[in-house]
């Protein structure tokens, strides 16, 4: 079953709507940055995120950064997306254990008090950038504040991530929904029936729904009408050239200390773990660009 995104709307274009499955690509997340279940909980959520809200943009250059500062043991998440849905992140600490939380991964204590920042660069002078406080930890829940309180949308966002007995992930998929400046009273009503009774989207993935079934159930008396569907997948754009601008950082002086050293390094790219191999020949051509 491959991961994908579905577009829709509802209520004669009253509501826009989002659903993904993400299963695989957050299971890579977890392969490349070995985390443990709660992390990689935390990081399947922000990704699904990441990958639904990189699908909202319109132009082929457009990024989006989702970045979580915060005080809790995971210390902090960033995720990054295109408007194609692909998304690459990392979280600080990979290997945060906490106990279960009412039998669940603790998601809300491993990430800790802090903020939510969205950027949005799509190709202007300055990007968009938005911040608001983390109101639960969760990240749906702080994402559905982000919206109402940065960009005034009316929202409702919900993510999830299983995780298998073995700690490989399970299922990860979740849903966004957006109600429209003329959406009416009674559209909104019947909705926010609905949500009532959609209590978790983890139990809805954990029946096996498809993203066009999590709507179905979300938006199926509102004249859902699906949009279209995309590929979502963790992708990562690194070259030695890009990480290359990563050590020419480090500075002049520290590199000629290597140099003379005479040892290769190896720089790690964040976003997606793979290693990149300097020879003491690579710094010396490195500290030519870098004055
Ligand atoms: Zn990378």
């Amino acid at each position: 079953m491959k991961d994908y995104i579905v577009r829709a709307t509802a209520a004669k274009g009253q509501v826009r709507a989002f659903a993904a499955r993400t299963t695989q690509l957050v299971e890579t997340a977890r392969v490349r940055h070995s985390t443990s279940p709660v992390a990689t909980a935390a990081l399947g959520r922000l990704l699904t995120a990441g990958a639904m809200m990189g699908s909202m943009m319109k132009n082929d250059t457009d990024m989006l950064t989702l970045m979580i500062r915060s005080g809790g043991p995971l210390g902090g998440i960033t995720v990054t997306a295109d408007s194609h849905a692909n998304v690459k992140g990392y979280v600080q600490n990979p290997d945060v254990m906490l106990p279960a939380k009412n039998g669940k991964l603790d998601v809300g204590g491993a990430v800790g008090a802090g903020l939510l920042q969205v950027i949005k660069d799509m190709g202007l002078k300055e990007p968009y950038a938005g911040q608001t406080i983390l109101v639960s930890s969760e990240i749906a829940e702080d994402l559905t504040y982000y919206f109402a309180n940065s960009e005034q949308i009316p929202s409702s966002v919900g993510l999830g991530v299983l995780m298998e007995k073995n700690n490989t992930v399970k299922c990860a998929g979740g849903f966004l929904l957006q109600l429209m400046p003329f959406a009416e009273e009674k559209t909104i009503d019947v909705l926010e029936e609905n949500l009532k009774r959609v209590t978790s989207v983890t139990a809805l993935l954990e029946k096996e729904y498809t993203p066009e079934q999590i709507l179905a159930e979300l938006l199926g008396d509102l004249e859902l009408m699906v949009t279209d569907t995309l590929d979502t997948r963790f992708y990562c754009n690194c070259s030695k050239e890009r990480v290359e601008q990563a050590v020419v950082s480090i500075g002049r002086r520290d590199i000629q200390e290597m140099i003379e050293e005479g040892k290769d390094i190896e720089v790690k790219c964040h976003f997606c773990n793979t290693a990149y191999h300097y020879t003491v020949e690579d710094l010396k051509r490195i500290i030519k660009r870098s004055r």
